[in-house]
């Protein structure tokens, strides 16, 4: 039997490699998740409604086809692992003015969006959605319908926490036309639930995930995290079992992220974390059993079935990344509504107040939500796009990058090219005249492969007090 001090084999798709506890503990430092670039850090407090607004009219032009995100932020309780903008309240009607203010939000954003640009994504997420009623729910895809055209084949998603969820829910949702199920689930063992302060049965999700079948939605996605207090490799093998027995097409297994100078409550269960090879043996695990299953691992944290949109994507090189993980929508401009919701366009990021007395402060004085934001630069689109890259694709053609951008790429790229190679020794990337391409272990440390690129993460120690470790 294998110790913690023992390397592990990792085999993915055919593609086998060793991993030591020395190389995890060389890799394993704070990184962003990229889900833009540059990232949330950079984004500073002038950048406004009117940068904004401008940024907008000027996308309208191009006539991008849009994906929208709507930001839901209440739940019932907190579940001590969240990292997500939440407002934990059982006061029910504190959806009312919510409703109200977003209401105004998205008629002062459509009022400025050409109405020819369709909608091919919408997403919901939280928070928690369903905190809604189903009226409520009803009331606000309308409004979104009303200001906004949805193409006819656009993908309609929506984050469900089963705790919160009824049958009448899953009903609205498949009516208004909500083709897309993401289902909050983490870990099913006991012990774990009640440490995070999530218990929520196996019965209650199965029933739910079962019904939601019965409904017919095109795709049911469930997420997972590694790296929870109490989880072990054996507790965690078998929420994977029950799992792969519900049979959903894609399966997120995020990385916990510990970040307790940001959420304190953190704190209470940290001498319970796995940690190191410890934590990674957890995921190897999944990944193995995953994989075993049938389940292509995209990259980062995401699995699909092979017949999935997402492998056709990555096959073909047009899968995407967003604030949302893995998309096959790219090319859109994100536009994102409610409180702290982020927007993405071609040349700007924009993200709102991120309390409810600011964002509600804005739209009663009629003015945009839009707290931060910044101006996306050339040299920035051009990393974006090397970045881009390695976490979708796992392979960056230079020739493409010096067509789309008019530069060379290793002259542009040399200082990047060189710290590429230690990587190469460590069997991260192969680099060669005409590619980057990333190899098995630059799958599990792709954030460390893309921080190469980064050109804002300039000193360790300031990056550690921002992100979570890479793994
Ligand atoms: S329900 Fe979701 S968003 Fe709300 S606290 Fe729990 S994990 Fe966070």
């Amino acid at each position: 039997m294998d110790t913690l001090h023992d390397s592990l084999t990792i085999n993915i798709h055919g593609e086998q490699a060793e991993i030591s506890p020395a190389l995890i503990e060389k890799y394993n430092q704070p990184g962003p998740r990229y889900t833009s670039y540059p990232t949330a850090p950079e984004w500073n407090d002038n950048f406004g409604q009117t940068e904004f607004v401008q940024a907008i009219e000027a996308a309208n032009a191009n006539g991008a086809p849009l994906s929208l995100y709507f930001h839901l932020p209440f739940c019932q309780s907190l579940c001590l692992f969240c990292g997500c903008n939440t407002v934990i309240t059982k006061k029910r009607e504190v959806t009312v003015p919510y409703l109200e203010h977003l209401k105004k939000e998205i008629a002062l954003v459509s009022a400025k969006v050409d109405s020819s640009r369709l909608v091919k994504q919408l997403h919901w997420g939280g928070g928690t959605p369903t905190y809604l009623t189903p009226e409520e729910i009803r009331d606000l895809f309308a409004c979104i319908r009303e200001h906004f055209t949805l193409a006819p084949d656009a993908e309609i998603g929506i984050e469900v926490d089963p705790r919160a969820t009824t049958e009448e829910h899953c009903r609205t949702l498949a009516e208004l036309g909500f083709n897309r199920i993401s289902m909050g689930i983490q870990d099913f063992n006991p012990l774990v639930q009640k440490t995070i302060n999530r218990v929520q049965p196996y019965e209650t999700t199965k029933a739910l995930f079962d019904y939601c079948r019965e409904l017919g939605f095109e795709s049911i996605n469930v997420d997972l995290i590694y790296g929870l207090p109490h989880q072990t490799l054996h507790s965690f093998s078998e929420t994977v079992d029950k799992i792969i027995a519900m049979n959903p097409d894609r399966i997120a297994v995020f990385s916990y992220a510990h970040v307790p100078w940001l959420k304190k409550q953190q704190g209470s269960f940290a001498k319970h974390l796995p940690h190191g090879l410890e934590k990674f043996r957890i995921f190897h695990h999944a990944i193995e059993k995953l994989t075993d299953a049938g389940y292509r691992y995209i990259g980062m944290d995401h699995f699909a079935k092979p017949d999935d949109e997402l492998c056709r994507a990555q096959d073909e090189r047009t899968l995407h990344r967003n604030f949302q993980g893995y998309t096959t929508k790219a090319g859109c401009d994100l536009l994102g509504m409610g409180v702290s919701s982020i927007s993405g366009l071609e040349d700007v990021y924009a993200q709102n107040y991120r309390d409810l007395p600011s964002y509600y402060a804005a739209l009663n004085e009629g003015r945009w939500a839009t707290m931060r934001g910044m101006q996306v630069t050339a040299e920035d689109k051009l990393r974006r796009a090397v970045i881009n890259r390695l976490l979708c694709h796992c392979v960056v053609i230079k020739a493409e990058i010096e067509q789309a951008f008019d530069i060379n790429f290793d002259e542009h790229f040399a200082a990047e090219l060189t710290r590429l190679q230690e990587l190469e020794r460590d069997q991260l990337v192969r680099l060669s005249a005409d590619r980057i391409e990333v190899a098995v272990l630059g799958r599990i440390f792709i954030r460390n492969v893309a921080m190469v690129f980064d050109a804002y993460l300039q000193q360790k120690s300031e990056r550690q007090k921002v992100f979570s470790k890479t793994l």
